[in-house]
């Protein structure tokens, strides 16, 4: 059965790093809405140009918009396998629109990865990204450990930002939880231990729901 996997959790829970390691294992596509629009930006593109501001505030892109950009890349054919969603939805007006676009498509399978707010402020305001492999690290590294290239601050990964993208969070994501809470294929992860002890842990709630669902297929 096809993976459609989506990383729900705040910002800096990890799921950027996490959804990573999913994908190449699975082999399938690791879709980050937020790593599309920052091309976007870098790009020029209308998208990016309008989207600069909003993200440097930590406010979110408008729906219609985030809507329109994931369903170009749904319908490209290397999704057809599956997919990992980092970063969309985050209101419930994106969960709708993404239901409708999943249509015949395997079910969604929605991991949540669950820190507490005040690891979530020390990690972003000490992650960095390194400019060339895109590898994310939180230690106190002057260059990057799997590349040795630079290391970079995302602009808003600035303490004030950062509370603002949690308060956004929790207006508008959190809700998600709800939304998704009832479905067999929800799974809740402890995203507040060692990288390498949340990917085991993601691991296995992805095949738990993966065996609900076929289970639940069979039923039908
Ligand atoms: P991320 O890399 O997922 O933390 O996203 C960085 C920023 O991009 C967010 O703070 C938002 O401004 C914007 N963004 C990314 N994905 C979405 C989305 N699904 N809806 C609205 N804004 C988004």
């Amino acid at each position: 059965m096809a993976l459609n996997l989506v990383m729900l959790g705040p910002p800096a829970a990890g799921k950027g790093t996490q959804a990573k390691t999913i994908a190449r294992e699975y082999r399938i596509p690791h879709i980050s809405t937020g790593d599309m629009l920052r091309e976007a930006v870098q790009a020029g593109t209308p998208i990016g140009l309008a989207a600069k501001a909003l993200m440097e505030a930590g406010k979110l892109v408008s729906d219609d918009v985030m809507i329109g950009v994931v369903r170009e890349r749904l319908d490209r054919p290397d999704t057809r396998e599956g997919f990992v969603l980092d970063g969309f939805p985050r209101t419930v007006a994106q969960a709708t629109a993404l239901d409708g676009l999943m249509g015949p498509r395997a079910p969604l399978v929605v991991v949540e990865v669950v820190v507490p707010a005040e690891v979530l402020v020390a990690r972003a305001c000490g992650r960095r990204t390194c400019r060339d492999c895109g590898t994310i690290t939180t230690d106190a590294n002057a260059s990057c450990p799997t590349c040795g290239g630079a290391l970079l601050q995302r602009r808003d990964d600035c303490e004030e930002v950062v509370r603002e993208r949690l308060r956004v969070y929790e207006r508008d994501t959190r809700p998600l939880v709800d939304y998704y809470r009832r479905r067999p294929t929800f799974q809740p992860v402890d995203g507040n231990q060692p990288p390498d002890a949340v990917a085991t842990a993601i691991r296995h709630a992805v095949e738990t729901a993966l065996e609900t669902a076929a289970t639940a297929g069979r039923r039908v």
